[in-house]
């Protein structure tokens, strides 16, 4: 067998490293635990100009683009290390026996909270060498949770994954925890491996419908299934009302496109679909309005992958080309608007409501405004889906109002009069949706919310107080807060 990583010789040596340290951080105590990630972070800072370099290199990503990348990435892992010092992660849930209990049986004293699930396995991304990678959501997730982390490095950007990591494991141990509490692999077959290895209890990833569904599959298939966290494909529809076209069509325009080209189309929230009225200005306007100079993508794969994608939709009889320049299917590409009608997207939904992953994007005309929301109730599963409408428009409005519950129905976060590209890092953020954008559409990616992914509950059942979590205890010595029942 090839070597995985610089550390292990062969993925069970580095799964059953990583299974070591997470037993060790599932008994760190919480306080510790955030010291660490926070040292994590502070290190990940101060080695930023060469990660930069590295992923720079690698990825042709804009310098900017990795700066802002690496902030969020330091900034989530304080975050999350807040969430831990506050606890509210838990869960911690108590009923005090009740002998009356009205369900015709005494009730027990039960004390209930989220553990860590155990080793979790990390598909890094390509289209985020920081936030989605080595350093990213995910294992700033798992770690909060009190898992240690194997990363299934993206081939994309293997000298970053490993300058990564150096950095996390010199961190960790000057910080006084595991070495192995964050360790890298390569290689499709040893990612395939690890996912199949008894020792993972999670797996996440971030990637095509195809990889990630074949990797799901392995997940279940496992003698002991596990859960997994699949990002996979979105569209990200946007919905222009009546209203809103007529008044500002040139703004809209102006947005849409910066949000469609923005880190030249590689985002999983670009708003790859956009439906307009076909009498409004929108459509000249796209036409007229500047995009960036066209930027090399990631890698060959993304780049033959986009240029397979166009060549299929400008292939069919219905779609034409609203906008290109000479070196669309080149690379680097520049972006291009494809223009459909929303009687082509009823026919043959499948086809033409896809993603076309780089700087592309399809406009839908209308006429009837009443269709969009067939449109919407026929969507797959997506990340996002945005309304551009204007509040104080009586049709507007109601357009919205139909469109809200089938949005809601097939989308993680539905927007008002903002672009789905820049996901925030919060409290309340939601990063998911149902399949194909997600294979778990109950949690999310983004945001401290995603911390549960990597959380399994146990009830304690008429326990002694001396053998309880701390967290369970009546006298409550970590100050978490407690839903108390009785
Ligand atoms: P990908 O091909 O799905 O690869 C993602 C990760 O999964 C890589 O580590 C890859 O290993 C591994 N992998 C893929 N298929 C596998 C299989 N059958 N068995 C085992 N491992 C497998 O995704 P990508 O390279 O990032 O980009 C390709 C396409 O994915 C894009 O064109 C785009 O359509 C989509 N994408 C979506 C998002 C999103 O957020 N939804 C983000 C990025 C890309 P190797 O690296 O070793 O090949």
């Amino acid at each position: 067998m090839t070597e995985t990583t610089t550390i292990a010789r062969t993925t069970d040596e580095a799964v059953l490293r990583v299974a070591d340290a997470s037993a060790v951080w599932a008994a760190t105590p919480y306080a510790e635990r955030a010291r660490v990630m926070r040292a994590i972070a502070d290190a990940l800072d101060a080695a930023g100009a060469e990660l930069i370099a590295i992923a720079q290199e690698e990825t042709a990503l804009a310098e900017g683009r990795l700066k802002g990348e690496l902030k969020r990435t330091t900034f989530q892992l304080r975050l999350f290390a807040d969430e831990v010092e506050r606890g509210d992660f838990l869960d911690v849930r108590i009923d005090r026996p009740d002998p009356e209990w009205p369900m015709g049986a005494p009730r027990p004293d039960l004390r209930r909270m989220l553990v860590p699930i155990g080793p979790v396995l990390n598909f890094a991304a390509s289209n985020f060498p920081f936030a989605f990678s080595v350093a990213g959501g995910d294992t700033a997730a798992a770690l909060a949770a009190g898992n240690a982390v194997l990363v299934k490095a993206h081939s994309g950007h293997p000298r970053v994954s490993d300058a990564t990591v150096a950095v996390i494991r010199e961190a960790a141990v000057e910080a006084g925890a595991p070495a192995d509490l964050v360790l890298v692999i390569h290689g499709t077959q040893h990612g395939v491996e690890a996912l199949k290895h008894p020792a993972i209890k999670a797996a996440s990833f971030t990637g095509s419908i195809g990889g990630g569904r074949a990797l799901f599959d392995i997940a279940n298939a496992r003698p002991e299934p596990i859960p997994f966290y699949g990002e996979l494909g979105s569209v990200n529809p946007a919905f222009v009302a009546p209203g809103a076209a007529s008044r500002r069509a040139q703004q809209i325009a102006e947005e849409y496109l910066a949000s469609v080209t923005g880190s030249q189309g590689q985002l999983c929230t670009k708003p790859g679909v956009l439906f307009v009225p076909a009498e409004s200005g929108i459509v000249d306007a796209l036409r007229g309005a500047a995009v960036p100079a066209p930027a090399p993508l990631l890698n060959d794969r993304i780049q033959e992958g986009f240029v397979a994608g166009l060549e299929e939709m400008t292939g069919r009889a219905d779609v034409s080309v609203l906008r290109e320049g000479e070196a669309s299917r080149q690379s680097p590409p520049e972006a291009t608007l494809l223009l459909t009608t929303i009687d082509a997207v009823l026919d043959d939904p499948e086809a033409l409501v896809r993603e076309v992953f780089g700087p592309a994007g399809l406009v839908v005309t209308y006429t009837d405004a009443s269709e969009l929301e067939r449109v919407a109730r026929g969507l797959e599963g997506q990340l996002t889906a945005t309304i551009v409408a204007d509040e104080d428009d009586a049709a507007d409005l109601e357009i919205a109002r139909g469109l809200v519950p089938a949005l809601v129905d097939r989308a993680g976060r539905v927007l008002w009069n903002q672009w789905p590209t820049g996901v925030s890092v919060t409290f309340a953020q939601q990063h998911g949706g149902p399949y194909p954008a997600t294979t778990a559409p109950t949690t999310t990616a983004v945001g401290t919310a995603s911390v549960t992914r990597f959380l399994r509950p146990v009830a304690f059942q008429n326990f002694p107080a001396a053998l309880l979590p701390e967290a369970l205890r009546d006298e409550n010595p970590l100050g978490f807060s407690q839903r108390v029942d009785g």
